[in-house]
């Protein structure tokens, strides 16, 4: 079956479970706000998962946890064992009936294939893989000017989406920071590891007959538009 023949006999009010894929920087953590909202879906992100683990006491961090870091910070992705077991723990959760969007997981073919058993033991239904495309020099624009609250996660850019206040938090006033791994050494890092480890996925979900190709737009308002597009939901 191609790709959007399998969405032609979607019925209204269907449970939807996605997931996201895209180099870092394509955008996937604001669509993945925004399909959240629309669909009313539980949203798993794995890199809020260990950004938020990076905020706990070090007292409170498991060894597994302490090495996550580690990884994150230079860019590398954290070890397939160790996202996983979150994974799994987390997608054991009865809110899954209103539906799921995973962002950032999975990133590589074992962690994809790992997926493929927890979703057949929790009896979850894949419906949709969005790939997010978006040329490189865009990319790195992207990653290199984007500015972050430390407190609540929002994020800027120093061009594209200025907070009202430079160097400051719209939604809490805290001091905006570059992210670790936003700095040009680790970027390089986390785009090489995308081109071996990840983008392998997008063929892998092609031949599923699951992949469905986004271009991302110049807003994430025109990006969320050509999703449902090409969801057959618009
Ligand atoms: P990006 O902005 O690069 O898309 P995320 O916010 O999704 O990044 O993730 C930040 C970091 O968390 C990654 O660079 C990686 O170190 C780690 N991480 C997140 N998800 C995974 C995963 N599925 N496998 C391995 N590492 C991951
Ligand atoms: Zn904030």
């Amino acid at each position: 079956m191609s790709d959007q023949s399998r969405l032609d006999s979607t019925p209204a009010g269907k449970v939807w479970n996605f997931i996201l894929l895209g180099a870092p920087g394509v955008g996937k953590g604001t669509q993945a706000e925004l399909l959240t909202k629309r669909f009313g879906a539980v949203q798993l992100s794995t890199g809020e998962v260990f950004r938020a683990a990076k905020k706990l006491p070090v007292s409170e961090q498991t060894p597994a946890i302490k090495e996550a870091i580690s990884y994150m910070q230079a860019g590398n992705l954290v070890p397939d064992s160790t996202v996983v077991a979150i994974v799994r723990e987390k997608l054991h959760c009865p809110e899954l009936h209103r539906g799921l969007l995973l962002d950032g997981f999975p990133r590589t073919v074992p962690q994809a294939e790992a997926l493929s058993d927890i979703l057949n033991t929790e009896n979850i239904p894949l419906d949709a893989v969005l790939s997010y495309e978006l040329p490189i020099e865009q990319v790195l624009e992207r990653l290199g000017g984007r500015r972050t609250c430390p407190k609540c996660g929002a994020s800027f850019h120093i061009k594209d989406r200025q907070p009202r206040v430079k160097g400051i938090c719209d939604q809490c006033g805290t001091e905006l920071i570059q992210r670790d791994d936003d700095r040009p050494e680790a970027i390089r890092v986390r785009l090489e590891t995308y081109d071996r480890k990840t983008a392998p996925l997008i063929e892998y979900y092609q031949k599923k007959g699951l992949l469905i190709r986004v271009e991302c737009g110049e807003t994430p308002q025109e990006t969320f538009a050509r999703t449902l597009q090409a969801l057959k939901l618009a």
